[in-house]
């Protein structure tokens, strides 16, 4: 909230100000003022204004050359008091772990049998900066994110012994017992040396406690839920934006400059490209950040491409959305990594973190090539761009034993002179069971547009399936066409059932190679 702020007027004999104000190692307060009268205060209008400014100031919709940069090594550690008090707060809640790690070990020392303060950590094992995230996809079979054992404290009952001693109320009785009862408290609660001495505490005193204990517990155990689920609408969360403050700060990025388009499903960034940790790797000078959505509700309707592509199904009836989403963002970096190898011109992959993956920025000077549906080319480029985009599609099914999926006008560049294909995370192998029916799709796509745009020799959409896939699909409409596309994915399905794999004559010249990453 610190850009706009509607204060009160200064009052009209105020001095040059104050001494501190021109010596305050804070920097002096903002005083711009902005006048104006009650209604103007109340009014709905300006309201909405403020807001709209405020969002535009954290979420710019486009590259703004003349604006400074979203993100540098400078200002982002400033810039917004929620994400210092978070960055704080992370900084303790890891000392606050090792510390109760100490503990532990003190605690266990060389006895067999171990306690493990496991559930009261503070920073869950995905939010720890260990090795453990260099790792960017892991075998989910065994679930890396879950604690290792649960833990609870050893009750101690305390059962009061003589003749004497009768009632539960006993003042002494109940006072030790008390006592003892603290050893439930989590055990970051500092409880001093009561339970090893003969400390009697009133019930009074002990229920005083016990509320605050609990109340701490149940703080921490908020602050976890919130860590967990804080998936914000926008997808540069808290948590995503520290991860690419990590960036920044390891030096890996120069500068995250702004936004280049927000998705229902993704965001992207410009970013000027930094050093990189290891010498055979060179950073592009310029890079795209593609940020994966943390909210779900749009990749629910994405189910169908990754629940029955084969090389993720172990996995994905045992994941969580939030790892289904990092999925998504691995597709990408895997399918992108194919595509590069074959020589398709497409973005190429930096690094993945989680839900973000980082890729060569393809355009220049933070303006990003345009959409082929937003550029006009030459009917000499149409040409080109056309034939170009054939053989990419050639390659892509034959060499990547991949269909793009959502092959159009959208996500094809123009750069360079040459089409650049981006936005792979749903892209599939043809025997995916709808892998064909996809292609249709992206066929379809492409023949209209250069057929519309004017290129003679350009392949109607079945001829261009023909010709992609190297079958020989004869029906002459489109009804039959699909109905025989969908007979072929049956085929094949029904042999996985049967056989337990795939049927490897799709393609004339047989199945393309299983790419083995
Ligand atoms: P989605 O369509 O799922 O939101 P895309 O991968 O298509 O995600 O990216 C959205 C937009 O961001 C693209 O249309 C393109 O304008 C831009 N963009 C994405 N990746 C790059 C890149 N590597 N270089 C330049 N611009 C990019
Ligand atoms: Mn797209």
């Amino acid at each position: 909230m610190d850009s706009v702020g509607v204060t009160a007027a200064a009052p009209p004999d105020a001095g040059p100000g104050p001494a501190w104000q021109s010596k305050c190692p804070w920097g002096a307060p903002n005083t711009t003022s902005i006048s104006c009268s009650l209604a103007d205060v109340m009014s709905e209008q300006l309201a909405k204004e403020l807001q709209l400014e405020e969002e535009n100031a954290a979420f710019p919709e486009v590259v703004a050359v003349a604006e400074g940069p979203f993100i540098t090594g400078e200002n982002i550690d400033t810039s917004s008091d929620l994400m210092l008090a978070q960055m704080l707060q992370m900084e303790f809640d890891r000392e606050y772990d090792a510390q109760l790690r100490r503990e532990e070990k003190k605690i266990n020392g060389d006895s067999k049998v171990s306690i493990s303060f496991e559930n009261y950590r503070k920073v869950h094992p995905y939010d720890s900066d260990s090795s453990e995230d260099e790792v960017d996809w892991q075998d989910t079979r065994h679930d890396p994110y879950r604690a290792d054992k649960p833990t609870t404290t050893p009750r101690r009952g305390f059962i009061g012994k003589g003749k004497d001693i009768t009632t539960k109320h006993d003042e002494v009785v109940c006072g030790r017992k008390n006592t003892a009862r603290m050893e439930n408290f989590a055990p970051e609660f500092q409880v001093g040396d009561g339970i090893g001495m003969d400390l009697k505490l009133s019930n009074q005193v002990f229920n005083a406690l016990k509320q605050h204990a609990y109340s701490e517990e149940r703080r921490s155990a908020r602050l976890h839920e919130k860590k967990e689920h804080s998936t914000a609408e926008k997808a540069v969360d808290p948590k995503t934006r520290l991860l690419l403050y990590k960036m920044v700060n390891a030096g890996m990025l120069e500068t995250i400059t702004g936004c280049i388009s927000t998705g229902k499903e993704s965001v992207v960034f410009h970013a000027y490209g930094g050093k990189s940790a290891t010498e055979d790797k060179v950073i592009p000078p310029e890079c795209a950040i593609k940020v994966f959505k943390t909210t779900l509700n749009e990749f629910k309707n994405r189910d169908k491409y990754i629940k029955d592509d084969y090389r993720f199904k172990d996995r994905f009836s045992k994941l969580n959305p939030r790892k289904i989403i990092r999925m998504w963002a691995e597709k990408e970096m895997h399918n992108l990594t194919r595509m590069q190898n074959a020589g398709i011109p497409c973005p190429q992959v930096v690094i993945l973190k989680k839900h973000v993956l980082v890729m060569s920025f393809i355009g220049k000077d933070q303006i990003p090539a345009p959409k082929l549906k937003d550029v006009t080319l030459s009917s000499e480029d149409m040409k080109k761009a056309y034939s170009q985009t054939l053989n990419m599609m050639q390659q892509l099914y034959k060499e990547c034993n991949l269909v793009h999926a959502d092959l159009s006008e959208y996500n094809m560049l123009w750069h360079d002179g040459k089409v650049w294909l981006i936005d792979v995370s749903q892209s599939v192998e043809p025997t995916h069971p709808h892998g064909l029916e996809f292609l249709f799709r992206d066929c379809r796509n492409v023949a209209q547009f250069f057929q519309k745009g004017g290129v003679a020799e350009a392949l109607n959409e079945r001829q261009l399936f023909n010709a992609v896939s190297g079958l020989n699909i004869t029906a002459d409409n489109e009804v039959d066409f699909q109905a025989e596309i969908e007979a072929l994915e049956k085929m094949n399905e029904d042999h996985v059932q049967n056989h337990g794999k795939k049927l490897s004559t799709f393609s004339s010249d047989g199945d393309p190679p299983i790419y083995d990453e």
